[in-house]
């Protein structure tokens, strides 16, 4: 579903990932841990097409991201194969991002109506559903000014999902909220993870979210995967020095 073959990125003279050579199938739930500046937030940006790769190449289902197949020859990428892209990827950030001048409903049918081309009724069932699903049924018609950090991420955890993505990236999408809201949000996505067949790339640094829910940790280090393999190994009984190191410092 997503594959990353020999990717580089590089900001200025920082080479953030370094041939990376990785690959998610369909319906599997990845964490990527490690230090901080090792590169994992980098790696959801260039999939939601927020960065370019510097070279190598990504692929999304079948699709690389830098190019596109057009009468038999490939060119770079445009905007259309971009979006097209991106309509098989929810994002949820750290900082909730949601669109502060609209209502709840709103920020949830906007991406469905324009970028889907749903009509407004169906795509306000499906948010109506949603918001039930993730305890904010009474909240449809606030602005999000008026939510708590849980609330907003629990929207913006139901906009992703209003998209019908094939793809749900989450980056620490806990560490902005208050310590007592943590459980409740991280209780959420532990139910949407393991109810459906969504592929999931994860950073956080919950290793008991990680461990409970994902099917394989990648250990990152200085833009490298130095370790990779099922949250039971990985955190009972890790290979590689760095690795028993990091999971000791963040325990
Ligand atoms: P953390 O756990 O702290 O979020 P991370 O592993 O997710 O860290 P990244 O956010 O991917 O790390 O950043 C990797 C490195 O790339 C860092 O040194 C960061 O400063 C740098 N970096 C990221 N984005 C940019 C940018 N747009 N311009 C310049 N440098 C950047």
């Amino acid at each position: 579903m997503v594959r990353f073959e020999r990717v580089v990125k590089r900001f200025g003279d920082l080479e953030v990932l370094r041939g990376l050579d990785f690959e998610v199938r369909r319906g599997e739930r990845v964490t990527l841990i490690g230090p901080s500046g090792s590169g994992k937030t980098t790696i959801l940006r260039l999939l939601m097409t927020l960065e370019r790769v510097t070279s190598g190449t990504i692929e999304v289902d079948g699709e690389c991201l830098s190019h596109v197949r057009r009468r038999g020859r490939l060119v770079p990428a445009d905007e259309r194969h971009l979006r097209r892209i991106r309509r098989k990827i929810g994002m949820v950030f750290q900082q909730f991002n949601l669109f502060a001048n609209m209502n709840v409903l709103r920020n949830l049918t906007e991406a469905p109506v324009r970028a889907l081309g749903l009509p407004r009724e169906q795509a306000e069932a499906r948010a109506r559903e949603l918001l039930e699903m993730v305890g904010l049924a009474d909240k449809a018609l606030e602005h999000p000014s008026r939510l708590s950090g849980g609330q907003q991420q629990r929207v913006a955890i139901a906009r992703a999902l209003a998209m019908e993505p094939e793809v749900l990236l989450l980056d620490e999408v806990t560490s902005a909220l208050d310590p007592e809201l943590v459980a409740g949000v991280l209780d959420l996505l532990r139910d949407i993870a393991r109810s459906g067949d969504l592929t999931v790339l994860c950073v956080t640094h919950e290793m008991r979210f990680a461990r409970d829910v994902s099917h394989r940790v990648l250990m990152f280090d200085h833009g490298r995967i130095i370790e990779d393999g099922p949250p039971e190994q990985i955190f009972s009984d890790p290979a590689h020095p760095r690795t028993r190191a990091f999971l000791q410092a963040v325990l």
